[in-house]
């Protein structure tokens, strides 16, 4: 049976990396029918940031990346560390360090200096029982580290790259139990993909350095090897790696933007993956149908923020109208457009407004931005519409016109009142523009929008022609 893991650290927001990788690991999961369990690696205390769990489990769950176990805290799991590094050590596949920190600074100092790379030298590796006795009866604080072959390779087989070889000449005696009781990663994880009975460990490329010591761990411990497979990086549009100076990169600021959950998942899964075909626009369930790792990128992806948003766009046409208007309200009340008690009684208008709009923008807040004077008057005409339109011969005149068609208007649905203006139009034998325009900027003050027909029937005959006698003025 499938099992497989997202096992982030909670060191601040999940990123885009991270959600992308925990994606893949549930629409695998989803796939083949495996179970998705969320590990929370928490054991490095200095690099813990106070509520990143929330952050994290709250993105999760805003994407739609549901877990089947979980989350386990490997801060709750320390004896069983604790147990396992005790027999690698009883094993003699590990030992203690008591190594000071001035012994080690001395040791860096050195290896700097004959430019190696750093490695444990190697002091505590051949302690006798009775010098290991003697310090911890001392409390002399150790470490334990894992002793390793500096022989051959190690080979694995990823499920996306292929073979990767490591030379282990470059393998150093890390550590697994820190001084404060703490495991490392390195450790951590390995002890804890097997006891989560892991099958496949599905992650970033930047981890693809640490399997060879991980495989190493499996080695020791006599555990069986589960699968990998590094998924590709993410790259700045300059290849250089992603970071806060491009943008927004956790998942709780593209929410907070205005983008759809929906959008972004689609996104992110078509950054290191495709459906086989030219599609680009596909749900997560498309996705889980077609899923295989085999579809994964090798090569880096470069990450794009106008193709994001572009592809939001295509999202806030293409959902359902219900719950885009949904989507929308929070950012009419904050935008003080409409107050949160009224919602309910306005909300088939605001459902028309919000249809109406979308047509044209992009992100959520940009619906309010371009529904203001849906429920507000108009505070100021565009400047340059002014010029251009108010401005010209005989508007004044036109308004006057149109307003008389549309005060008799039988009805004020979008049919009936293009047909009034279109009437008037060829009566008059002018050009639509002549007196759409005029009136785009009479009715909303700007001279671009949705269509005007659908503009005056939101708005309705009282405030059409009320705007249109202000402005004739
Ligand atoms: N805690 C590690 C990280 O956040 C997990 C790496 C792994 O999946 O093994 O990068």
């Amino acid at each position: 049976d499938i099992r497989v893991r997202f096992a982030p650290s909670p060191t601040g927001y999940l990123h885009i990396g991270g959600a992308r990788t925990a994606l893949f690991n549930y629409y695998f999961a989803r796939k083949y029918g495996g179970k998705f369990i969320l590990r929370i690696e928490d054991t490095d205390r200095e690099r813990l940031k106070e509520d990143s769990v929330q952050q994290i489990l709250s993105s999760m769950k805003w994407l739609g990346i549901d877990w089947d176990e979980g989350p386990i805290y490997q801060s709750d799991r320390l004896d069983l560390y604790r147990k396992e590094a005790n027999r690698l050590v009883e094993e003699g596949k590990a030992y203690y360090c008591f190594c000071t920190q001035e012994e080690m600074e001395k040791d860096r100092e050195e290896q700097r200096k004959r430019r190696e790379p750093f490695r444990y030298s190697g002091r505590c590796l051949n302690l006798s029982k009775e010098e290991i006795e003697k310090n911890l009866r001392e409390g002399k604080p150790y470490v334990i580290r894992i002793k390793t072959s500096k022989e051959g390779t190690t080979e694995i087989e990823d499920l996306i790259r292929g073979k990767v070889s490591f030379d282990n000449s470059q393998m150093d005696d890390y550590i697994i139990l820190k001084s404060n009781g703490m495991p490392t990663y390195n450790f951590a994880c390995v002890v804890d993909d097997h006891h989560m009975g892991i099958t496949h460990v599905i992650r970033g490329e930047e981890h693809l350095s640490n399997t060879p010591k991980q495989v190493l761990m499996y080695k020791a411990l006599g555990y069986d090897i589960p699968q990998f497979a590094h998924i590709s990086m993410i790259l700045a549009p300059d290849r250089s790696k992603l970071s806060k100076r491009h943008g927004a990169t956790s998942v709780e600021e593209f929410r907070e933007k205005g983008y759809l959950k929906e959008a972004l998942v689609n996104y992110l899964t078509l950054l290191g993956w495709s459906p086989g075909d030219e599609t680009e626009i596909f749900s997560m369930e498309d996705t889980i149908s077609k899923f295989s790792l085999d579809r994964i990128n090798k090569t880096a992806a470069i990450y794009d923020i106008d193709k994001l948003t572009w592809m939001n766009g295509v999202y806030l046409r293409k959902l359902d109208l219900d719950y885009i208007t949904q989507e929308a309200i929070p950012y009419l009340i904050d935008k003080g457009l409409i107050k949160k008690e009224e919602v309910e009684e306005k909300y088939e208008y605001i459902k028309r407004v919000v249809d109406a709009v979308r047509e044209k923008v992009k992100l959520l807040p940009e619906i309010a931005d371009a529904s203001e004077y849906f429920f507000k008057d108009i505070e100021e005409y565009d400047p340059k519409g002014v010029k251009k339109r108010f401005k010209k011969e005989g508007v004044v005149d036109l308004l006057e016109k149109g307003k008389i068609a549309l005060a008799n208007a039988p009805s004020f649905d979008v049919e009936t009142v293009e047909k009034v203006y279109r009437d008037l139009i060829a009566e008059l034998g002018i050009k639509g523009g002549d007196i759409i325009h005029p009136t785009r900027l009479a009715i909303s003050g700007r001279t671009v929008g949705p269509g005007l027909f659908d503009i005056i029937s939101i708005l309705g005959k009282e405030t059409v022609i009320e705007r249109m006698d202000k402005a004739i003025d």
